[in-house]
């Protein structure tokens, strides 16, 4: 029976998994940094790659093969490559394509470091980037040169929430002769399919909804096709940024109930974003599953829901903001998303608190911006939570 026909309920838990010879129910943890030839001759063999088999865990471990065979199912790609975390898993992109000279189209509402990370290290290698707005199409078609290898997309974009046409900026890039990238960490592939859409490469951090319960940290990359496997695994083997058996094991354990936990806390988000929506403390709100959300349209299209993560403008601004980070009780304070627990946190006073207010208003945050990472908790009594901050 081919997984692939089987629903995506069905496949988050059976995904990866391959008969066991003792007949084990869950992969095993090979809990093993190397891997014993059974000679010389056999050594040499898979070392030529002429026989399929392990040497040594940096270079493949069956534990982890069985994760990344999982995630590649689900986001249908031709294999997965697990990585320490999600910026190793982007950094080995990078480092597997560019070139000095190279340039890079990256959306503006990207994750912080994924910013840092282009402007200082691929900087340094002569590697330029242009920050664009990518929910706006024409922008994007606007920043690509004809040295434009790479365009970097995260949709929805963090923390704003704004929406990228997938479809759009894929036909972008293959016109351009670039490839593009997608960090599908917010959605996951239970609700977005970058690679269907058109994406070449799909990168995640496992730390998020994939692992699901804060206590991994990790990343994936997701080629769709071999030889850009063969490309990307040939750069991981060497710069090194594996993940290690045991928490690939926690994230495959996680990995089954994606779509539980998913459905759950894109239910609980949903009903949070209504009901800050209709109230008089809030500004505006952000969520792509919101009726009221510029780009609701466009979200429905091209996900099948809005994920966890809701971002909200407060009127009484810093104050407000800092006032509701002491309030509240079931939301823990703390950076990061996509677990079972509820997280909040106020970027003005503590992601961004280092950075000049001119420039945080720039980059889309204001002053009263509060996000959260919705969890599987009751949804009301995470709405009377936030009631106590407002
Ligand atoms: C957390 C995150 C990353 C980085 O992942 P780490 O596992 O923390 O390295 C990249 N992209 C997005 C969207 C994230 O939320």
């Amino acid at each position: 029976m081919s997984h692939k026909d089987l629903d995506m309920k069905s496949r988050c838990v059976h995904a990866g998994i391959e008969p066991e010879p003792k007949g084990a129910v869950v992969p095993p943890i090979y809990q093993t940094s190397t891997f014993s030839f059974k000679s010389a001759a056999h050594g040499a063999a898979l070392f030529q790659g002429k026989e399929k088999g392990y040497i040594y865990t940096r270079l493949g471990n069956p534990t982890i093969e069985a994760m990344e065979r999982a995630v590649a199912d689900l986001e249908g790609g031709y294999d997965g490559m697990a990585c320490s975390s999600g910026m190793a898993a982007i950094h080995t992109v990078l480092a597997t394509f560019l070139h000095a000279g190279d340039h890079v189209v990256s959306s503006e509402s990207v994750y912080g470091p994924v910013t840092s990370l282009l402007n200082t290290v691929m900087a340094r290698l002569g590697i330029e980037t242009t920050f664009v707005d990518s929910s706006n199409t024409a922008a994007v078609a606007a920043a690509i040169r004809p040295e434009t290898k790479l365009i970097h997309v995260e949709t929805p974009g963090n923390p704003t929430l704004v929406v990228t046409d997938l479809a759009a900026v894929a036909a972008l890039a293959h016109k351009a002769g670039a490839r593009l990238m997608v960090d599908n960490t917010f959605l996951s592939p239970v609700l977005q399919q970058p690679l269907a859409l058109g994406a070449d490469i799909v990168i995640h951090s496992l730390t998020k909804f994939i692992n699901g319960h804060a206590d991994v940290v990790g990343g994936i990359i997701v080629p769709k096709t071999e030889a850009d496997y063969k490309a990307i695994r040939a750069t991981l083997s060497l710069v090194g940024s594996t993940l290690g058996p045991h928490d690939a094991f926690l994230v495959h354990r996680g990995l089954k109930t994606l779509c539980l936990r998913m459905a759950r806390s894109c239910e609980n988000a949903l009903k949070i974003a209504e009901w800050l929506d209709a109230h008089p403390a809030v500004e505006w709100v952000r969520y792509p599953y919101l009726a009221s959300d510029p780009q609701h349209e466009l979200s429905r299209r091209q996900a099948k829901g809005g994920g966890g993560v809701v971002s909200f403008g407060l009127n009484g601004g810093f104050k407000a903001g800092v006032k509701m980070m002491e309030s509240v009780e079931l939301f823990a304070l703390a950076v990061s998303l996509g677990g079972v627990e509820s997280l909040i946190q106020h970027p003005a006073s503590m992601t961004h608190a280092n950075m000049k207010p001119e420039l945080r208003e720039q980059a889309g945050i204001s002053d009263g911006l509060v996000r959260i990472s919705v969890g599987i908790e009751d949804a009301d009594e995470l709405i009377a939570d936030l009631e106590r901050g407002l």
